[in-house]
């Protein structure tokens, strides 16, 4: 089968055509500034080069019209017409409780998404356009949505709650939700099937370090706890992002830059994380130069950060009573060996060695612990868009 995947966001929409049964992706390319003056489609047909368009795209209605267009183009496209794409994978990012796993999308689906849109306001009412456009233009052909919270749904109560009134559970949904489930869940897969045990007898502790980054505790093949929460603002230090923090530096820090909540929201979001600490880029191929030449924001924004990560290891070797295997994924996970052996030198206490040689490697699947580890330590991909298309597929078949 050919699945189109498409994540879209409020003004781009990122879109891959895969054959599910070989895994090849056929071609997959972005469209930016949709509703914005300057709009671009870039699309890179497989094995081929880039082409880039800029022409007009007023609404994600004509971006999904362009993106048809260069899949179906006489000569650069990659299927002969329309009829060949049998479905379409969406990413949407928060399901809330109602969604445990990827579903078809009908018009029920939809209400149910739009009904959780509040706690998600700039993602959810964005994937929906998507879907939307792609219903338009594409009559008649399955569309599937696939939850970056479904993977985590499996937390227990313990785990998800908050220590706040119930009342803002039961009342408001305030709980702790998690992100980037499709890669947890396709990375912890990946490490079962590395080390030759069955999935459902491991306990996996997967680290997405991009630019946004989550850890999850995986047991037995469910997972147990994530760092992220309501959204994707809580856990580890991220790019632009703060993680955990005090409630209370909120009101302080809205004192005394005299903002409001929205200016400290936007400090929280955009002006902190590995950035802020720095004050160089949220960008850890700029933070490892800067690293390199000694540079103190550098240097102290990468150690913040593993620092948070191992916290976040020993939570969660705590949670599960143990653990098997330690996986980094995401931009700064598969590419940044200084990270990885920051973070590991300090995981000596559960058994952990490294092995410079294989840590030493960007972007490529390896095991990076010593043959003595008493935990399996590995770098593993991620492939979200893959693991759309895997479910699509399934669940359409
Ligand atoms: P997201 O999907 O959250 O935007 P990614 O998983 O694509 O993030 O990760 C992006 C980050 O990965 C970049 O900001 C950069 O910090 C990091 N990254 C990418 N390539 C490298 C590299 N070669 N060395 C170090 N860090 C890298």
């Amino acid at each position: 089968m050919k699945i189109l995947v498409i994540n879209c966001g409020s003004s781009s929409l990122k879109f891959q055509l895969i054959d599910s049964e070989t895994e090849e992706v056929l071609g997959k390319g972005l469209c930016e500034r949709i509703g914005i003056d300057g709009s671009v489609i870039g699309f890179t047909p497989a094995g081929k080069d880039k082409i880039v368009n800029t022409t007009p795209m007023p609404d994600h209605n004509r971006a999904i019209e362009l993106v048809i267009e260069a899949l179906t183009d006489p000569s650069t496209g990659v299927v002969g017409s329309l009829s060949e794409i049998d479905a379409v994978g969406h990413r949407i990012v928060h399901g809330g409780e109602a969604f445990t796993s990827s579903v078809v999308i009908n018009d029920d689906v939809i209400k149910a998404i739009e009904d959780v849109s509040d706690l998600a306001p700039l993602h959810n009412p964005a994937n929906l356009i998507g879907v939307r456009a792609c219903m338009k233009a594409m009559p008649g052909v399955p569309m599937v949505a696939v939850f970056d919270t479904a993977f985590h749904q499996t937390m227990p109560e313990e785990a998800y709650l908050y220590g706040l009134p119930y009342k803002a559970y039961t009342d408001y949904k305030v709980r702790r939700y998690g992100f980037h489930g499709t890669s947890h869940s396709f990375v912890s897969k990946r490490a079962a099937d590395i080390v030759g045990k069955p999935y459902d007898s491991l306990k996996i502790i997967v680290c997405h370090l991009g630019n946004g980054a989550s850890v999850s505790a995986v047991k037995n093949g469910k997972c147990i706890d994530t760092s992220m929460g309501l959204t994707p603002l809580e856990g580890l230090i991220m790019g632009t992002r703060c993680g955990d923090l005090d409630p209370s530096v909120v009101e302080y820090l809205a004192g005394k830059e005299n903002t409001d909540i929205k200016g400290v929201m936007n400090i929280l979001n955009k002006q902190s994380g590995v950035f802020g600490l720095s004050g160089l880029s949220s960008d850890f191929r700029d933070l490892e130069d800067g690293y390199n030449k000694k540079d103190a924001g550098a240097t102290r924004a990468i150690m913040a950060f593993a620092y948070r990560v191992v916290k976040y290891i020993g939570a969660y070797a705590a949670a599960m009573d143990g653990v098997d295997c330690i996986c980094f994924t995401a931009g700064v996970g598969e590419n940044s060996p200084l990270v990885r052996k920051t973070v590991m030198e300090r995981l000596g206490y559960l058994g952990v060695t490294v092995d410079d040689e294989a840590n030493n490697t960007r972007g490529k699947e390896i095991r990076i612990s010593g043959a003595d580890s008493k935990v399996a330590v590995m770098v593993v991909p991620t492939n979200e868009e893959l693991a759309i298309a895997r479910d699509t597929a399934a669940l359409v078949k």
